[in-house]
């Protein structure tokens, strides 16, 4: 590739600045320092700008805990959660994996890779997310009973969902739970507690396949995927 498509890939700088890093003598490959930007590098050339070392990476990936009141798109009027990364982290194919609805906070992983992306979202592979919520009323072992049956939700049967209660406020009449679900359909966890009559308060995703969300992981922080995590989602 050219070195300034390898350099630019790296949000080393802006086209405007690359002119003028190259026309400074500011880039160098292999202790030679490269003037024409149309110069052709390997993804495992050493790139040194100002002596500092450019390693290629071709995807990116992203782990945020979203906060409420972001859309998860690429482009939208509304804030977007491509919107919360610092300049240095953004790509023009950065994406969301998925959708979390505007008020929905949690795990989102954010990427370019597509393929992976598309295999996690597969129907087929039926990648399991497990969601917090805090529920208005009084989740009972009816209900666990059917949501582990299999809920019909219009013209879709969900898999056999585990709900989980962690706790139960009576004089408030709220409950907190967890529930892991293998599909992803659109507002899926907010329809299944309609089926059985309640409503969600909140909704937070704590984990999607391998990916768990971060205790130190502040709502509209993110950070980047360890080799290890994105190891076990391949
Ligand atoms: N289920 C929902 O209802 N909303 C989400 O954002 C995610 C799962």
């Amino acid at each position: 590739m050219r070195i300034d498509r390898f350099l630019s890939h790296m949000n080393v700088a802006s086209r405007k600045e690359l002119k003028s890093l190259f026309k400074a003598g500011r880039v160098r490959v292999d202790g030679t320092v490269v003037k024409d930007a149309k110069f052709k590098v390997a993804s495992a050339t050493m790139v040194y700008v100002d002596d500092e070392p450019v390693r290629y990476q071709t995807y990116f990936y992203w782990l945020m805990n979203k906060p409420a009141g972001v859309v998860s798109a690429t482009t939208d009027p509304q804030k977007t959660v491509l919107d919360l990364l610092k300049d240095a982290d953004r790509r023009d194919d950065l994406f969301p994996v998925g959708r979390l609805d505007k008020d929905t906070t949690g795990l989102l992983l954010l990427t370019n890779n597509g393929a992976l992306s598309h295999a996690l979202l597969s129907p087929k592979k039926h990648v399991s997310k497990v969601y917090r919520a805090t529920i208005a009323g009084v989740v009972t072992a009816d209900d666990q009973a059917r949501f582990e049956a299999g809920l019909v939700l219009g013209d879709f049967k969900a898999q056999p969902a585990q709900l989980d209660i962690l706790n139960v406020d009576i004089a408030q009449q709220e409950s907190q739970i967890t529930v892991e679900i293998h599909e992803g359909k659109f507002h899926q966890v907010k329809r299944m507690f309609h089926a059985v009559g309640k409503e969600v308060l909140t909704l937070e995703r704590i984990k999607m396949g391998p990916l768990e969300l971060p205790d130190d992981l502040k709502r509209g922080q993110y950070r980047a995927l360890t080799e290890t995590e994105v190891t076990l989602l391949k």
